[in-house]
């Protein structure tokens, strides 16, 4: 859909006013301007300001678009906190002044470095893609075991010598700037230690954290499941994952959450549809109450925010530091909400006292997929590490539904290589 200018009538009101208050009231139900949706009411807006602008209105991202915006920006969110993530708001002021951090600054060595939730992030998308390869060739998977092998690449990533990496691992791990331990959880490597042990990929992890681990690395499962326009189906996708890892209830459901919105933003609804949709799959699950509670303390702050009653800066500190799954999701939410471009989304999302690389990037997953790549600065997008990977996976993503592989497979030449990348064994 291509929206075009249409002359604008006489208005009490001039031009800049009246969409301001168009843009507010749509804003306070939860959905932006800037990404028309698709098949949801959110149209209206679209609709209604090219009803009252002289100016062109954008064009939508296409699903590629989205699928990249939403893991670069993530990448991008993880990169802008990484430096401040055990950082409080009065050190990032005291090191980067009043307006806190703004822009890629060194961590770990240079500007641009991705950390922990990035790297999870990659191999989450990698087992899904192992997953469907396996699928496509041998007629069964287990999407969770192959993801937990995934993840059990990860971990050999953050303390082996990448000239161990034999051809059946992939492509993935071959890439050597993963080879580096960016402050990852304690309580994803002693899951993930124990699964290893135990030789028992794909079970819940024995623990009872609701860290934020599980949440900030399953937006590709979001991406992925839209291929099934399932988005309950994501959501439980998701928690399987998360349980990998997170054996709390809270530290799995947010990740169902996360996953339900990138589904749905992947596909072209609106912030606020998607927020309904994934909120009623949460209402039917068991011990949801804590995701509920601070899911809907983000709406109302954003509300609240976007009426002018209540600071950016005050609305985030009471919704947590985000170390917690429903913290880090609502935290980040409320960030997309009030978002006036995905840069300004992002440094909110990063300036406050807590985890701000994981805030960082789910907000970034969230306005990504959302608003899609050309959202993105572009010198973000070429100073963030691992950049051309990132879009390649997003692209795999993508593209994989339409990969001839398998009994479908037409061309060996192309076969071969599919599965060279992605081993489904
Ligand atoms: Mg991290």
């Amino acid at each position: 859909m291509i929206l075009t200018a249409r002359p604008r009538g006489p208005s009490l009101f001039g031009e800049a006013a009246t969409q301001a208050l168009a843009l507010r009231r749509w804003r306070i139900a939860g959905c932006h301007p800037v990404a028309p949706a698709v098949a949801s009411s959110e149209t209206g807006l679209c609709h209604y300001l090219a009803m009252t602008t002289t100016r062109p209105q954008p064009v939508p991202p296409t699903r590629r678009q989205r699928f990249r915006g939403c893991l670069l920006a993530g990448a991008i969110g993880d990169a802008l906190g990484a430096p401040v993530e055990f950082f409080s708001l009065d050190q990032i002021h005291a090191h980067f002044g009043p307006d806190g951090i703004t822009g890629l600054v060194p961590a770990y060595g240079r500007v641009g470095a991705i950390t922990d939730d990035t790297q999870m992030t990659l191999f989450t998308a990698e087992g899904l893609l192992r997953a469907f390869v396996r699928h496509a060739n041998r007629g069964i998977a287990s999407y969770p075991d192959v993801v937990a092998g995934a993840y059990l690449r990860w971990l050999r990533s953050q303390d082996e010598n990448p000239d161990a990496i034999e051809e059946a691992d992939g492509w993935l791990i071959g890439h050597r700037p993963l080879h580096q331990c960016r402050a990852p959880g304690n309580t994803c490597l002693s899951a993930l230690q124990e699964m290893q042990a135990a030789r028992c990929g794909g079970r819940s992890a024995n623990n009872n954290s609701k860290g934020c681990g599980g949440v900030m690395r399953v937006a590709p499962v979001g991406l992925f499941a839209s291929h099934w326009h399932d988005h309950a189906k994501a959501f439980d996708l998701a928690c399987e994952l998360a349980a990998l890892t997170h054996g709390h209830p809270t530290g799995q459901l947010p990740a169902g959450v996360l996953a339900s919105l990138v589904h749905d933003l992947s596909l072209g609804h609106g912030l606020g549809t998607a927020l309904d949709r994934a909120m009623a799959v949460l209402a039917k699950r068991d011990d949801a109450d804590a995701t509920i509670t601070a899911l809907g303390n983000a709406r109302s702050l954003a509300a609240e925010t976007i009426r002018g009653n209540c600071a950016r800066r005050q609305a985030l500190s009471r919704l947590g530091e985000g170390w917690i799954a429903e913290e880090a999701l609502a935290m980040s939410v409320y960030c997309a909400l009030v978002a006036n471009d995905l840069r300004d989304g992002l440094i909110l999302a990063v300036n406050h006292d807590g985890d701000s690389d994981s805030t960082g990037a789910i907000t970034g997953n969230l306005l990504g997929a959302l608003w899609g790549e050309a959202a993105i600065p572009a010198h973000w997008r070429e100073q963030v590490e691992l950049a051309e990977v990132i879009a390649e996976i997003a692209d795999d993503l993508h593209d994989c539904r339409d990969w001839k592989i398998g009994d479908s497979a037409e061309d060996p030449d192309f076969d071969r290589p599919i599965w060279n990348k992605y081993p489904g064994c």
